[in-house]
């Protein structure tokens, strides 16, 4: 079982109410490979990075099986770069600068050894990428999933509509929902989503409030964990991308019923990205943490009622 994951290799500049990370090696396909790597090998990573890009990280990613076959290495020029900054809220923030170098003329190509692979995510970057990269695989894989952010609604729309008439799974953040949609209820978003803009399901995150999943007329709910500290939230949208399709890429299932269990999966792993800064708690995660953590999320949501 294979996953291919697409996506934004980079370095961020993050500031939060709590300090400043400095230059933390980021992107959307670092976390997302960290996180699907607990539950599935090999993770297939599509991406460019420039020159300046550490070697380091590479190898750590490497040792949990990652492949880079589909990363280009641009040597003389610069990673993209993204800095940002939290609200006192931790749940907004304002984007600083986004400097795109290596991924403004980023032409992906998928290795042979990456064709048969049975899931797919397309991480947040360029939807002309994502396409490319649907394009490209002579198979469908058996999932698509896709995540991506306000900034591609705001400079590439009809690019990104484009790629949702292709995927199966749309994530996105309620800010992001209402902005696709032009609905303020996220119900109403939801249903305009999945009637007529291609997506089968949804999934709406709402950072500290947890997560939604949407197919056709039902809805489940994922709370997020109530931690006392959230150190810096960069990166908990992709980490839960990755948990939650890492769990369906493990167990093969695509079933509405499995994806409940995805989204708690995904729920638990952004839990630990959001304690430090950057990668830097996922690198260190045990499959016994992993474990205790998802009993943390069974005891929050379970109890008894005597139904009248
Ligand atoms: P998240 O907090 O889950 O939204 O993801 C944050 C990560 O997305 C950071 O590590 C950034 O490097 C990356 N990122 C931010 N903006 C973009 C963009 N426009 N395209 C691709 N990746 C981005």
């Amino acid at each position: 079982m294979s996953l291919t994951v697409v996506g934004s290799m980079a370095f961020d500049d993050i500031e939060t109410p709590f300090g400043k990370s400095g230059r933390i090696v980021g992107g959307s396909a670092t976390y997302i490979a960290w996180a699907a790597s607990n539950f599935v090998k090999p993770i297939n990573q599509v991406s460019v990075i420039g020159g300046d890009f550490p070697k380091e990280e590479l190898d750590a990613l490497g040792a949990k099986g990652v492949a880079f076959d589909g990363v280009q290495v641009k040597k003389d020029e610069k990673s993209f770069y993204w800095a940002g900054k939290y609200h006192m809220d931790m749940n907004t923030r304002d984007t600083l600068t986004t400097e795109l170098n290596v991924l403004g003329e980023f032409q992906p190509v998928i290795p042979d050894s990456y064709q048969g692979s049975e899931f797919l995510i397309l991480g947040n970057l360029t939807p002309q990428v994502q396409m490319s990269v649907i394009k490209q695989m002579k198979t469908r894989p058996k999932l698509i999933v896709m995540d991506t952010m306000n900034f591609w609604m705001e400079v590439a729309l009809d690019d990104l509509k484009k790629v949702l008439k292709e995927v199966d799974v749309l994530l996105v953040n309620d800010a992001e929902a209402r902005q696709l949609t032009g609905e303020v209820s996220l119900v109403k978003a939801a249903r305009t989503i999945l009637t007529t803009m291609g997506p089968k399901y949804l999934i709406i995150k709402k950072g500290e409030h947890g997560a939604l999943l949407f197919h056709e007329n039902h809805v489940f709910f994922a709370p997020a964990l109530p931690l006392e500290e959230v150190f810096d939230p960069t990166g908990a949208g992709d980490t839960f991308a990755g948990g939650f399709i890492g769990h369906l890429a493990k167990t093969k299932d695509i079933s509405f019923e499995n994806m409940k269990t995805a989204i708690i999966v995904g729920s638990a792993m952004a839990s630990f990205c959001v304690e430090r800064f950057g990668v830097s708690r996922m690198r260190e995660i045990t499959h016994e943490d992993i474990s205790n953590r998802l009993e943390q999320f069974v005891q929050l949501v379970n109890f008894d009622i005597d139904l009248i």
